[in-house]
């Protein structure tokens, strides 16, 4: 296991305690452990800079308390300004229009996005009450169709009648269309990704947003996305324009820091997480839960 940043902080700065301030030297010895720390839990290289820079200029000529070590403090600074570039915690999937709501599931293919629409789609069925309705527009593998309509049927929610030879606009029509006629309140549209972004892949996209005009475009991301991640958030955000993240793989040994890389790049709310493959394995969002993870 890696080393906490807190007991690396602590064996640099220690020494200082009543000391007054922390100089510049002093941030400056403690910013490179946290930069090997947010590398480590694969934060992309940018955001690290630009994170590195932020705690410097609130850490150099800050006060050393009597009361706490400077490697703690150091920490409580990386800690909170983790927080704060992580964002708001629970911010809910906005339903707030004119029914059917359509939602857009984007994202890579693997990324958790069949997945993540049927546990949505369980999750505002059950908790909410909503009628909702589910579409693969995934016609490039007939797999992906059929796994969506076993997912329904586990998590008993209907899905969009597969018509074959329909072309992925055709279907986000016809799910909306059929959603108004059957009185569903939600329509989770389940895109297909590619194994990388590519040009085909954005144009279908912003073909479907078009046809389909979703009120949420949900980013489905592998929290295990390393250097990629911020690429990957980027390009979806400025092509497609995403309304929030959600996180896959949470459960997994990876420390988290794709979460950060995104939410810096776009800016938007990090939704929900999730955290295995059944069905109710779908968690609020805790900026600080992913800071203490990503400080190890
Ligand atoms: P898609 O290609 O983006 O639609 O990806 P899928 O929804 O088919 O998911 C790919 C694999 O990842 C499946 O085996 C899922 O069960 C698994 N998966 C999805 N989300 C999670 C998660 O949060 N945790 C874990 N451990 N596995 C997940």
């Amino acid at each position: 296991m890696f080393e906490s940043l807190q007991e690396r902080l602590g064996s640099i700065l220690n020494g200082l305690t009543g000391r007054g301030a922390l100089s510049e030297a002093d941030v400056s010895a403690a910013l490179r452990e946290v930069r090997r720390a947010l590398l480590e839990a694969d934060v992309a290289l940018d955001v690290v800079r630009s994170f590195t820079d932020k705690v410097r200029e609130k850490a150099v000529g800050a006060a050393v308390l009597k009361s706490i070590k400077p490697g703690q403090m150091v920490v409580k600074i990386v800690h909170d300004e983790l927080v704060a570039m992580l964002g708001e915690e629970g911010v809910p999937i906005d339903l707030n229009a004119p029914a059917p709501v359509v939602l857009m599931m984007v994202g890579l293919q693997g990324s958790g996005k069949t997945t993540t629409t049927a546990k949505i789609a369980r999750r505002l069925t059950d908790r909410q009450g909503k009628k909702v309705l589910m579409a693969s527009l995934d016609t490039r593998r007939p797999a992906a169709q059929e796994q969506l309509r076993q997912l329904g049927e586990q998590v008993k929610v209907a899905t969009l009648p597969v018509i074959t030879g329909q072309s992925p606009v055709d279907i986000a029509k016809r799910s909306v269309q059929a959603a108004r006629l059957s009185g569903h309140d939600v329509v989770i549209l389940d895109t297909a990704g590619r194994t990388h972004i590519d040009e085909p892949l954005m144009v279908e996209m912003a073909e479907i947003k078009a046809a389909s005009n979703p009120h949420e475009i949900l980013l489905v991301a592998d929290s295990l996305t390393g250097q990629d991640a911020v690429n990957l958030a980027r390009n979806f955000d400025e092509r497609v324009g995403i309304t929030g993240l959600v996180l896959t793989r949470m459960d997994g040994d990876g420390r988290g820091g794709a979460a950060l890389s995104m939410r810096a790049v776009t800016g938007k709310p990090i939704k929900l997480i999730g955290t295995g493959e059944k069905m109710d394995a779908l968690e609020e969002f805790y900026p600080k839960r992913i800071a203490d993870r990503i400080l190890g």
